[in-house]
């Protein structure tokens, strides 16, 4: 029996540098490392593609990560613009939503980071809160910061018995925290399975047997931990299944 590395397609951003004369594709490599010490193959899936080349592209992975990014235009999901909602003016968005849906209609496991968890919760139908801080609450937590390697914010609560729990073995951790924007209503067939304080969504999951997270900190930063790196380490493995499960 021959065990094949599991192919992990990584969405990714694009930027404009100041002085270069074309956008360019962005991603942190924290996360090609990550996926690559769990035994996958990563690949970072170009900006600014049609169609037809992201699902040439999802026929060929295992699996899906959505890194972390800009806000997604809320006219998307059918909301006016925030006053401090700051979308980029390109296609990364509709082409995460594009992605998040052709990778559940084949089956791929996801995981969604930060944007990604976003990008998912939107392409499943839910929408969010444009802005956390502007949004009253009598014991709202920072969530806005600008973290350094491993350094944490604030602690989340995770829902017991559920997907996350048993990755990251255990209840309450410590994560990062760099977002002004979180899920509200939550997408088909997704629940919320980690919590701020302050009631703010952390990590979501998929209630129907398909293989989908997200959370909105970023283990890419904090990948000397374990239980964050055991993110990871799931999907790595579930795209590993799924992909003998399909030879
Ligand atoms: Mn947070």
């Amino acid at each position: 029996m021959t065990t094949t590395k599991p192919i992990i397609g990584i969405e990714c951003s694009s930027i404009q540098p100041e002085l270069a004369a074309a956008p360019r594709a962005m991603l942190n490599v924290r996360f090609t490392q990550a996926i690559e010490q769990c035994g996958g193959v990563p690949f970072i899936i170009p900006p600014r593609l049609g169609p037809g080349a992201l699902d040439a592209l999802l026929d060929t992975m295992d699996g899906l990560l959505l890194s972390g990014g800009p806000d997604i235009p809320p006219e998307i999901f059918g909301q006016e613009r925030h006053p401090l909602t700051k979308p980029l003016a390109d296609t990364r968005a509709v082409n995460a939503i594009h992605l998040v849906r052709g990778a559940q209609r084949r089956g791929r496991p996801i995981l969604g980071i930060c944007f990604g968890v976003q990008a998912l919760n939107v392409a499943l139908g839910g929408t969010l809160i444009q802005d956390i801080h502007t949004t009253p609450h009598p014991a709202r937590v920072k969530h806005k910061y600008y973290f350094s390697p491993d350094f944490t914010d604030h602690p989340v609560v995770i829902e017991p018995g559920s997907r996350l729990e048993g990755v990251m073995g255990g209840r309450e951790f410590a994560v990062n925290s760099c977002h002004h924007q979180a899920l509200d209503r939550l997408g088909e067939n997704l629940r919320a399975v980690a919590t701020a304080s302050d009631g703010i969504i952390e990590a979501v999951e998929s209630i129907n047997g398909d293989w989908i997270l997200g959370v909105q900190w970023h283990p890419e930063y904090l990948t000397a931990r374990p239980e964050h790196m055991a993110l990871f380490q799931a999907l790595v493995e579930a795209a590993r299944d799924r992909a003998a499960a399909a030879l």
